[in-house]
């Protein structure tokens, strides 16, 4: 699996570890100007760690769905093009707005990934990739309702957590439900299991239909 142009691959405090170039954003270790990726803090960290084809080549416009306070998308903005990234809770956008503050293609928006009405304006259409992480009910819906703001040959990267959509369910079935509900609007391409790095999550490779 190649990994996209701008993430490397670096051996720091020997283990190999997923490294992007960008300004340090939560305490994370550096080696010169490049800083590590945690995966265990990171969904889509741990889909590049464990080899997870994403179809990411580095350079895409992205739309980040659940940015929280940045930890993920400020490496995504690293090495991508322009990023658009939407959280609605607003303590950790207002961090959000700090670490966007040293990268001019990072755009936050305080708006719900629910009502992609209310940002549709703002956002490029014939985007390359969506990488979603909201961990609330409703993952697939969430997916479907923002699918709009792809290209045909778009890639969704999704983290799918069990636990959000029911807690009492085996995280299998939930899995499963998913799946056929994204089937609605995606072709999925690829699926598996976080559990090395986040227990009970799915990452979900899938381009519209
Ligand atoms: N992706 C982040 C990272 O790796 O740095 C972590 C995201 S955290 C697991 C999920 C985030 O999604 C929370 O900050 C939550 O407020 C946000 N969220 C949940 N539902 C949302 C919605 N409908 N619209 C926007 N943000 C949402």
């Amino acid at each position: 699996m190649s990994l996209p142009t701008g993430v490397e691959r670096r051996t720091v405090d020997d283990r190999e570890r997923l490294v992007t170039r960008g300004e340090p954003v939560y305490g994370e270790p550096t080696v010169g100007e490049w800083r590590v990726w945690d995966a265990g803090r990171s969904k889509l960290g741990a889909m590049l760690s464990i080899g997870v084809e994403t179809g990411l080549d580095g350079g895409e416009t992205v739309l980040y769905l659940g940015a929280a306070s940045g930890t993920t998308v400020s490496h995504v903005a690293d090495f991508c093009g322009p990023t658009y990234a939407v959280e609605f809770a607003p303590r950790p956008a207002r961090d959000l707005v700090g670490v966007a503050s040293s990268r001019e293609n990072l755009f936050p928006l305080l708006k719900d990934a629910r009502r992609p009405e209310t940002y549709a304006h703002v956002v490029e259409r014939d985007l390359g990739v969506i990488v979603q992480d909201v961990a609330t009910r409703g993952q697939a819906d969430v997916a479907l309702r923002n699918r709009r703001f792809l290209r045909d040959d778009g890639r969704l990267l999704l983290a799918v957590k069990a636990r959000s959509e029911d807690v009492t369910a085996a995280p299998a079935d939930v899995f499963d439900r998913v799946r056929e509900q994204l089937a609605e609007g995606y072709e999925i391409l690829e699926t598996r299991r976080l559990d090395r790095y986040h227990a009970d999550h799915l990452a979900v490779v899938a381009r519209p239909r």
